[in-house]
């Protein structure tokens, strides 16, 4: 349930409206938007009195939120929430965030002179996988520990935030020291005990959308981490599996809408793994913008026929540059800046 105050409401009314939630059992959540406030009520609602709370001073309405998720839904934080990345960036708002990097870190080589590269380019965060969630246990599994620190010395040399993805929650206390976000990919978005233990950080979470994830289900993932306290929830879309097997997932763009209508969290689209073809990234990149998403998350490869990982869907930086032109011409029609 949440309580909507009225416009000029006194702070001895909201007091007062909070007082009356909580003798009814529940932890109150109080939002301030630059329009609105919101008191919203955590836990048990059985207790409270819907009728009773909305004849209080200073009281517009009361509102039963049927949605299972409550702290990623817009219904108890009207305004978009802006996640900071650290080094100034931030992913929500007006300023659109590019996250660029290989799907693996190789070698020290390789990820300086990415990151360079997409900098250069325009990019706002550098990415790169240490630990990598393959098919095979007989595929390349990822650099570990090292590929932490080369990413540490990507960041060094360019400034910008690093993103990289967390499997085990063994890893967790080098996250926390080493990156700058941590991505939860796709395969666990609903392995619930890594969420909670991420929630319980203050990191910002990349959380990527599940293989075959409702948005419902995606959210009730985000619900998880913010549960625990870590409100730094940023959502990634990176296509579905649907019948089709021409792309490597299908790009649900239609997820970029509703959740944004839903929740007031960002949300960034991933048309490299969506599409799994690098000819198809800038198209989708673009659509992705128009369509309304807070940021893009891009694979670039220096030598993308001989990656270890993603090579098929990953872009030279030159052809991360063409698409930059492109999203930016884009953005800048949706009233956004890169
Ligand atoms: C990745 O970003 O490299 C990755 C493995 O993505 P996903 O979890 O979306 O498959
Ligand atoms: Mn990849």
């Amino acid at each position: 349930m949440v309580v909507v105050m009225k416009q000029g409401f006194s702070q001895a009314q909201m007091d007062e409206v909070k007082r009356a939630m909580e003798a009814g059992g529940v932890r109150v959540m109080v939002s301030r938007g630059a329009h609105t406030t919101i008191l919203g009520a955590e836990g048990d609602t059985g207790g409270l009195d819907q009728e009773q709370l909305g004849q209080l001073p200073g009281v517009e309405r009361v509102m039963r939120v049927s949605e299972p998720y409550k702290k990623a839904n817009r219904k108890f934080h009207p305004d978009d929430s802006v996640i900071h990345l650290g080094g100034g960036v931030q992913v929500g708002g007006r300023k659109l965030a590019v996250i660029a990097g290989p799907c693996s870190v190789e070698s020290r080589e390789q990820i300086i002179g990415v990151a360079g590269a997409v900098q250069t380019a325009g990019a706002a965060a550098l990415r790169g996988g240490a630990y990598k969630p393959r098919t095979s246990p007989y595929a390349f599994q990822g650099k570990g520990e090292e590929g932490i620190r080369l990413l540490r010395e990507a960041r060094q040399a360019t400034g910008l935030p690093i993103v990289t993805e967390l499997m085990s929650s063994d890893q967790l206390p080098l996250f926390e020291e080493g990156v700058d976000v941590i991505q939860i990919g796709a395969r666990n978005m609903q392995n619930f005990d890594l969420l909670k233990k991420v929630g319980r950080t203050r990191k910002p979470i990349l959380l990527k959308r599940g293989l075959s994830a409702t948005i419902e289900e995606w959210l009730m993932s985000a619900e998880y981490v913010m549960s625990e306290g870590n409100p730094n929830v940023i959502l990634c879309e990176r296509g579905i599996r649907t019948f089709e097997t021409y792309t490597r997932n299908t790009l649900d763009l239609s997820a970029v809408l509703a959740v944004k209508q839903l929740s007031h969290l960002p949300v960034v689209v991933d048309p490299s793994h969506a599409c799994g073809r690098a000819w198809m990234v800038e198209g989708m990149a673009v659509a992705a913008v128009a369509a309304g998403a807070d940021g893009l998350l891009i694979e670039v490869h220096n030598d993308p026929p001989n990656a270890l990982c993603d090579g098929q869907q990953s872009l030279t930086p030159e052809q991360f540059a063409a698409l930059m032109d492109k999203v930016r011409a884009v953005a800048h029609c949706v009233g956004r800046e890169v």
